[in-house]
């Protein structure tokens, strides 16, 4: 197996996580209610950043040079948790193969930029309440050093993170996750069960379209109940009119 493979190991995601793990992750994050708004679909939040925030990591230099191992905290994966299930569910219901392969690199460049940015705290953002005043800050640096019009610009983009945006991330479980999804595309089915309270999930064999017995038991007795109405009820009303009952 190649070294960056998906698969990298027995039922590994290189090397960080089972795929069992995986998909129980994924369809965790999918099938989060949405909105996020009341008592009891907060309630499902918190049971998923218990769960899940673990998966979340980045490094932080300490005092003498070496790193540790942190997590993302519960107040940016509240933020976050949104994003990826409405981004999982446009991948999921997209049936074009380039736009999904778009949509899934733009999750896993939103994770890497949430992860350089908890690395690199220093880091310009657009939205942070004192953005103004830093770069006010920036021009004056750069004017008093004599700064050229091209080595504003590089210093600039790069108090912005551009180089740091624009490198590889180490792998971590949450890329390991989605990296894992993009090369098994084929497995994701929306369930057609009428009333699933769950219908993201992985496909067990081919051509499967009901993620249980259950659902699948529930859509026949709908379709033949449909049946019914279209066409028994129509021919007892024929029957009914030929017959004078009426
Ligand atoms: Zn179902």
């Amino acid at each position: 197996m190649k070294l960056n493979s998906p698969e990298n190991g027995a039922n590994q995601c290189l090397g960080l996580i089972t795929i069992s793990e995986v998909r129980d992750f994924l369809m965790d994050s999918l099938n989060l209610p949405n909105p996020l708004d009341s008592p009891e679909q907060r309630g499902q939040l918190r049971r998923w950043l218990k769960k899940w925030q673990r998966l979340f990591t980045f490094h932080v230099e300490v005092g003498d040079g070496t790193q540790e191992e942190s997590t993302i905290s519960a107040e940016h994966l509240e933020r976050f948790a949104p994003y990826l299930r409405t981004a999982l569910r446009r991948i999921w219901h997209e049936a074009d193969a380039r736009q999904r392969d778009w949509y899934l690199y733009r999750l896993r460049d939103k994770h890497h930029h949430m992860i350089v940015r908890a690395e690199n705290p220093y880091l310009l953002s657009i939205t942070a309440t004192d953005t103004v005043k830093r770069l006010r800050e920036f021009e004056r640096t750069s004017c008093s050093r004599g700064d050229d019009p091209s080595q504003r610009e590089r210093f600039f983009e790069s108090m912005a993170g551009a180089d740091l945006f624009e490198d590889v991330p180490r792998v971590s479980p949450f890329e390991a996750a989605v990296y894992w999804l993009q090369a098994n595309q084929k497995l994701m089915v929306f369930c057609e069960g009428p009333e699933c309270a769950a219908p993201y999930f992985f496909r067990a064999e081919k051509g499967q379209t009901y993620c249980s017995n259950e659902c699948a038991n529930v859509a026949r007795k709908a379709a033949k109940l449909k049946w019914w109405n279209e066409n028994r009820k129509a021919k007892s009303r024929i029957g009914e009119a030929a017959n004078g009952t009426r």
